[in-house]
């Protein structure tokens, strides 16, 4: 119906999380209307992202650089490291002050009727940052997943993982007080601050 090259953005669009074709359409008429300048820097600018972005090897959060800034910070409490699902938990969490130790992004969640939704999150590589014989050993996992069922599935997987492997490691889960079924990315930050500090 369109133009080959408004067909193709079209789909490259509605790849997008939350965009449908009705949306994607709409940004391809936006762009076309709105000039060569906006287009422009929003070339500039996804460019930019992917020439700088790379992701942090310890923490999987994404940085300008590898190891992160946070990962390589000594004042930072290394050995407690604080288990998010996606970049923007941890934003929230961060924005509390209340966790002064590392971080690590599984950049996604299990999904029970999904045998292999392990492989495609960080979970490996936060059991191999929690094993025993590390150079930083790891005195406590906070599980600050959110208390719905994927974010639930995955704390008792990342129990059971955690615990055959090490087992005077310390274990904790956010404090209840977070509503269940909530997303912590929309908790408001005393709620948050209290679920961190309270945590069990
Ligand atoms: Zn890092």
């Amino acid at each position: 119906m369109y133009s080959p090259a408004i067909d193709k953005l079209i789909l490259a669009l509605k790849k997008l999380p939350g965009v449908g074709r009705q949306t994607a359409e709409r940004y391809v008429f936006h762009f076309l209307k709105s000039g060569k300048k906006e287009v422009a820097e929003l070339t500039l600018a996804l460019k930019d992202l992917m020439t700088t972005t790379q992701s942090c090897q310890i923490c999987w959060n994404f940085s300008d650089q590898n190891p992160c800034a946070r990962c390589s910070q000594p004042k930072r409490n290394q050995a407690i490291i604080c288990v998010v699902a996606e970049p923007q938990d941890l934003a929230v969490i961060e924005a509390t002050q209340a966790h002064q130790g590392s971080y690590h992004v599984l950049r996604g969640l299990i999904d029970a009727s999904d045998e292999e939704s392990v492989l495609k999150t960080k979970i490996a590589d936060l059991l191999a940052r929690c094993q025993i014989n590390t150079r930083i050993k790891i005195s406590e996992v906070i599980l600050a997943l959110n208390p719905n069922l994927a974010g639930e599935t995955t704390m008792l997987y990342l129990e059971k993982k955690l615990r055959e492997q090490n087992l005077t490691l310390k274990i904790t889960r956010l404090a209840r007080g977070l509503p269940l079924g909530s997303d912590i990315r929309y908790a408001d930050e005393l709620t948050l601050l209290s679920a961190i500090k309270n945590r069990t």
